[in-house]
């Protein structure tokens, strides 16, 4: 049993866990510490107000317990923000106060009972402390304690029995924060693991409110970890990560936090950062891996006030994805535009890599095409064909929209002028425009001369605006849209019901159509129920005179439904998937129905 109790207790107590537990954030600390203090003073004044006190004198007793109160309230109110050496002073001070008062109480039963408080100074400092100084304490109180005891002539074994009893709770307190401390350490890399990371993040967030001071977060991802996983095999994949990640430890300070996340994730926790600061050294940690032979990923946001730790998180996980989706080996800063990723884009732009697909819209009441949305598509030379979902967003930040916006525009009126003359008929084509392109004054200018330059009714073309774009610059925007309206173009609300908010200001959005999302065509009851909020969105829509068209229709009878409840057209794989635009022939590749209702 022995053996196996040592076997147990000796990894706690090698060196490596010398430092002082993981729990020991100053929000811990100076509720605990505080805590002690108020109710070891409580209990000292219950006693002071008992009859069977004996002949002690009783006011400087009276003192320390306001002395103890005094410190333990500050503590509670204010003791976050002292210094972690603060702490020493506080539990050195306990010690002390309950010397006095075992000397004050002239032995007896009174003196033994005031010396078991000593107990709270050994659960303070052996659950705080690094070990050394949490022995220094235990040394300081119990050569104290003795000293005192034997002044006030307690017997050797009333003596022995209370200063054991405090040794033993205080090696077991250590002994169970470390063990505590090990469940949040992630045991390849001796790093926090992922419910260490969420704790200290909560702490860190809580500190930086309460001192109103910057604090940034850093996620990493390495660049192909499956592939040297591949090649070294598993346990060469391990000893990068180990290495890395001493590496990376020995340039940080101890505030600084560093977490292995997730398998090749790692989350570093800069307190008192702002974020080109933490930019700085996610290249810094970014280089240190080179010996390694690999690169990572590096995504960093700043805290915002009110931020929760999951918005902040999630915005540190757009900037690594736009780290990775820019080509890797960099890092991102979540707001500001990656340059590298905007000149890629523009590149292609130039080179010819983006190409526009073509999906059909339908009017229900007749099934018959009146037009098609046009969906760009990047031709990538190593990443193959990228959604836009997967470039737009990024697009945006960066600026380079306005090199897609404008080749989208061209691309798609030319091909409708085309479709026109080859039919002879109003062939609409709806583009999708992002807000960064309606906050540029000239954007109406745009559109005019490249309706002029292509040959396009204005009729044919409409302009699709997600419901989020009217979320900030609501202005600025309607200014815009109403100019294009003013040149015959129509606009639609893309995505409708999506967004939020925008029920209230609707009527001031200058839109001809309204795009209800396919969300909510997909919600549709399949036995053919009710469908209360469409048919809303149907009345809120005629209201407003604005035309409908569902969007993600792929069943027979989502179509039938919403012919009944009233909307105007349609579009989804039912009646087409967006394919490329083929020059002479059908416009987009055609799903019949049937095939779709097969699949
Ligand atoms: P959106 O404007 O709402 O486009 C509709 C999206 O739904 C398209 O995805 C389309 O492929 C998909 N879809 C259509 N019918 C169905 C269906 O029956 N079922 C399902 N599950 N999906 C359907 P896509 O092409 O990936 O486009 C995504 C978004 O990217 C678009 O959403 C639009 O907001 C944006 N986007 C596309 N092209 C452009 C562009 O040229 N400029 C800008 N600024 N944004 C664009
Ligand atoms: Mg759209
Ligand atoms: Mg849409």
């Amino acid at each position: 049993v022995l053996a196996g109790s040592w076997a147990r207790l000796a990894p706690l107590l090698r060196p490596s866990q010398w430092r002082k537990p993981a729990i020991a954030t100053h929000r811990v600390l100076a509720t605990t510490t505080g805590l002690l203090y108020v109710c070891g003073a409580l209990l000292v004044m219950a006693t002071l107000c008992l009859p069977d006190r004996g002949a002690a004198d009783v006011a400087p007793m009276w003192g320390l317990v306001a002395i103890a109160l005094a410190i333990g309230a500050t503590t509670l109110a204010v003791g976050r923000r002292f210094p972690h050496g603060m702490y020493h002073v506080l539990v050195g001070a306990g010690t002390v106060i309950i010397t006095l008062l075992v000397l004050l109480a002239g032995g007896g039963s009174l003196s033994l009972a005031y010396g078991s408080l000593y107990v709270f100074v050994a659960i303070d400092c052996f659950f705080f402390f690094a070990w050394p100084a949490a022995m220094l304490h235990l040394v300081a109180f119990e050569v104290l304690s003795a000293l005192a005891s034997r002044h006030v002539g307690l017997g050797f074994s009333g003596i022995l029995l209370q200063q054991g009893c405090a040794a033993v709770v205080a090696l077991v307190v250590g002994w169970l924060a470390r063990a505590a401390a090990q469940a949040e350490r992630d045991p390849l890399t001796s790093l926090l693991n992922r419910r260490g990371f969420d704790r200290a993040f909560a702490d860190a967030l809580d500190a930086a409110h309460h001192s109103q001071t910057v604090l940034s977060l850093v996620l990493f991802d390495v660049d192909f970890f499956k592939q040297v996983n591949d090649t070294l095999g598993h346990l060469g994949g391990d000893r990068l990560l180990q290495q890395g990640s001493q590496a990376w430890s020995a340039l940080l300070r101890a505030d600084q936090k560093l977490a292995r996340y997730g398998g090749d994730e790692f989350a570093l926790i800069l307190p008192g950062c702002p974020s080109d600061r933490a930019g700085a050294i996610a290249d810094q940690l970014r280089a240190a891996l080179q010996p390694q032979g690999v690169t990572c990923s590096a995504g960093v946001a700043e805290r915002q006030p009110g931020d929760s730790a999951s918005m902040l998180f999630s915005r540190a996980d757009v900037a690594l994805y736009e780290a990775k989706s820019n080509g890797r080996a960099q890092t991102s800063i979540y707001g500001r535009p990656g340059r590298r990723g905007a000149e890629e884009l523009e590149q292609a732009v130039r080179a010819g890599q983006l190409e526009m697909y073509y999906q059909p819209i339908v009017d229900l009441a007749t099934s018959r095409e009146i037009g098609a949305e046009a969906l760009v598509r990047w031709n990538h030379p190593d990443r193959g064909l990228v959604m836009p979902n997967d470039f737009i967003p990024q697009a945006e930040q960066s600026g380079a929209i306005h090199a897609v916006g404008r080749w989208t525009l061209m691309a798609a009126c030319r091909h409708a002028a085309r479709e026109q003359r080859r039919t002879g008929a109003l062939w609409h084509v709806s583009v999708n425009v992002a807000g960064a392109e309606l906050r540029r004054p000239d954007y109406p200018v745009l559109v005019a001369e490249t309706m002029e330059q292509t040959g396009l009714t204005s009729a044919a073309l409409t302009l699709e605006v997600t419901e989020t774009t009217f979320d900030t610059e609501t202005d600025v925007v309607a200014t815009c849209l109403q100019q294009v309206r003013r040149l015959g173009v129509r606009v639609a609300i893309d995505d409708f019901g999506t967004g939020h908010s925008t029920l209230s200001r609707l009527d001031r959005i200058p839109a001809d159509a309204l795009k209800i999302d396919r969300s909510f065509v997909q919600a549709l009851p399949a036995d053919g129920g009710p469908a209360p909020v469409l048919e809303a969105i149907v009345a809120l829509a005629r209201a407003l005179h604005l035309t409908t068209v569902a969007e993600g229709i792929e069943t027979a009878r989502q179509a039938t439904t919403l012919r009944a409840l009233g909307c105007s057209h349609g579009q989804g794989y039912l009646f087409g998937r967006p394919g490329p635009a083929r020059t002479g022939s059908v416009v987009t590749q055609r799903t019949s129905a049937a095939a779709v209702t097969r699949t």
